[in-house]
C-alpha cells in the first residue's frame, strides 16, 4: 500500500489508522472522510527535526492551512509547535478558534484586502507576507493608524519552473504572485519597505509550486534567495533576518509515484543554503518552509458507497458512488491521479476495469479513470486514498449535495471532528 497507515485485516476489509473502513462507513454514513492523526503528527514531527538540524534551532516548519483548514488542525499544530500560514481572513479566523498562537502565523495572499489587513492586525497576526507595492502601502497605512510596527517579508518570484502542473506552478517570473527578482522589481519592492517607519522588513519569501518530487527546485530557490539577500546587503546595506522558501514538496498518490524522503531533502537544502551563505560571507538566516500537502494528504482518505455500474460495450465500465467534484474536485481541476480501492472486498480479485465517477450532472465529474476493482456491484464501498490535502478544503455544495462528515481516527479511537451538512445548511444564507 502506498502509505504505512493502510492495511487489510482478516474479512478482507480496507483498515485506516488500524480501523475497519467499513465500520466507519456503517457508522457515519457516506460519502465520508477520515482523518489519521497520528500520520499529521509524524510529519510535523519530521519536518521539525529536519530543519532544525539543516537550518539551526530557530527554523521552523509553518503548516499551509489552505491544505485542510478547519478548528482541529490548528489545535494540532499548536500542540506540534508549527507555525502556520493562512490566506484569508476566514482561515484566519479558523485558526483563531482553533486556539492558535497567532504570532507564529504568516499572511499570504496576492490581494489582501484593506479588510483582510485590519482583521489580520485585530488578530495578531505576526508576519505579513507581502506581494506587492499597493499592498506594502495599504499595511503601512493601517498599522500607522494603531501606531504598530508590523513584520513583513516580501515575496518574490524566483524564476523557477518547477515540474509540476501549471495550474501549481507559482515562482516563475510570468506570475500573479510576487515581485520578480529578475526584473528588478523585487529589489525596488524591497527599498520601498525598509523606508516604512511602521513596518519591519524580517525578510524574504518564495514558493515555487505545488507536488514537487526532485529536489533541485528547493536547492535552487535556496541559492536564489540567499543570492538576492546577498545583493540587497550589498547594494543597500540592508541584512534580511528570515528567508522562507515555501512549501511544495511532493506525496505519492500512486504505487508507481516516488517517495520522499523529507528529511533527505530538507538536509540537502540545508547544505545547499549553507554553502551559499559562507561564499557571500551572509549569516545564515532563520528559515521557513511552508509544507500543506506532505503534512496531511495521507492522513486523509474518502469513502464512497457504490450506486450503479454502466457497462458500455465496446467503450468502458462507468461506475458511480454517491460523492464526486463536490467533494473531491481534483481529477476535474487537475487530472489529478488517485489510488482507488474496493475497501470491503480487498482480497477480490481487481478484474473489472472502471471509470469512477461522480453524481454530479457533468460528464467531467470523475474521481479517477482506468481502475482495477472487483466487477463492484451496488452497496460495495470505495475508498479513495490521500484526500487529506485539498479535498475537504476545496469542497463545494455543487447540485446542492452537502458536504460529507469527517471522522478523526487516533490510537484506534474515532471521533466526529466535522458533521455532514444537512439540507437545511443548504438554505441557511437564503433569504
Ligand atoms: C500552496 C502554498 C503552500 C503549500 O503548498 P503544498 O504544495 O501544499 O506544500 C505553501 N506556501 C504558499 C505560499 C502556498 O501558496
Amino acid at each position: 500500500m502506498i502509505c504505512d497507515n493502510i492495511s487489510i485485516n482478516a474479512a478482507g476489509h480496507l483498515c485506516f489508522a488500524g480501523v475497519d473502513t467499513i465500520e466507519l462507513a456503517n457508522k457515519y454514513g457516506t460519502p465520508l472522510y477520515l482523518l489519521d492523526e497520528n500520520k499529521i503528527r509524524e510529519k510535523c514531527r519530521i519536518y521539525q527535526g529536519a530543519m532544525k538540524s539543516a537550518f539551526g534551532e530557530d527554523a521552523l516548519p509553518l503548516y499551509a492551512g489552505k491544505a485542510l483548514c478547519i478548528k482541529d488542525i490548528y489545535r494540532i499544530m499548536r500542540e506540534e509547535g508549527m507555525g502556520i500560514d493562512v490566506v484569508s481572513s476566514g482561515e484566519i479566523f479558523t485558526a483563531v478558534r482553533g486556539g492558535f498562537p497567532m504570532e507564529r502565523a504568516y499572511f499570504h495572499g496576492n490581494n489582501k484586502t484593506d479588510a483582510d489587513i485590519s482583521y489580520a492586525m485585530d488578530n495578531g497576526v505576526g508576519y505579513f507576507v507581502c506581494d506587492n507595492e499597493e499592498e506594502l502601502l495599504a499595511i503601512e497605512r493601517e498599522a500607522t493608524a494603531r501606531n504598530i510596527k508590523q513584520k513583513i517579508l516580501i515575496r518574490v518570484a524566483p524564476g523557477i519552473d518547477p515540474h509540476t502542473h501549471k495550474a501549481i506552478s507559482t515562482g516563475s517570473v510570468d506570475s500573479k504572485f510576487g515581485a520578480a527578482i529578475e526584473t528588478e522589481q523585487a529589489m525596488t519592492l524591497v527599498m520601498l519597505a525598509i523606508g516604512q517607519p511602521h513596518v519591519s522588513l524580517e525578510g524574504i519569501h518564495c514558493h515555487v509550486g505545488s507536488q514537487i518530487f526532485e529536489t533541485q527546485p528547493f536547492t535552487d530557490a535556496a541559492r536564489i534567495m540567499v543570492d538576492f539577500a546577498a545583493n540587497v546587503r550589498d547594494r543597500l546595506n540592508f541584512t534580511f533576518r528570515e528567508i522562507n522558501i515555501g512549501g511544495g514538496m511532493g506525496v505519492p498518490y500512486l504505487e508507481e509515484h516516488p517517495r520522499i524522503d523529507y528529511a533527505a531533502n530538507i538536509e540537502e537544502i540545508g547544505k545547499a543554503m549553507r554553502a551559499c551563505c559562507e561564499a557571500h560571507g551572509f549569516p545564515m538566516p532563520r528559515v521557513r518552509m511552508e509544507p500543506g500537502r506532505s503534512i496531511v494528504a495521507d492522513a486523509g482518505m474518502t469513502l464512497y458507497t457504490v450506486g450503479t455500474l454502466k457497462s458500455i460495450p465496446g467503450f468502458r465500465n462507468y461506475v458511480s458512488v454517491d460523492g464526486g467534484m463536490p467533494d473531491n474536485p481534483r481529477y476535474a481541476l487537475y487530472q489529478s491521479p488517485y489510488t482507488v480501492v474496493m475497501a470491503d472486498r480487498m482480497n477480490d480479485e481487481c478484474d473489472t476495469v472502471c471509470t469512477v465517477a461522480g453524481r454530479c450532472c457533468e460528464s467531467g465529474d470523475l474521481i479517477q479513470e482506468g481502475v482495477a476493482l472487483p466487477y463492484p456491484q451496488r452497496g460495495n464501498i470505495i475508498a479513495v486514498l490521500t484526500t487529506g490535502a485539498y479535498n475537504y478544503a476545496m469542497a463545494s455544495n455543487y447540485n446542492r449535495l452537502p458536504r460529507p462528515a469527517m471522522v478523526r481516527l487516533c490510537d484506534g479511537e474515532d471521533t466526529l471532528i466535522l458533521r455532514r451538512e444537512t439540507f437545511e445548511d443548504l438554505i441557511r444564507n437564503e433569504l
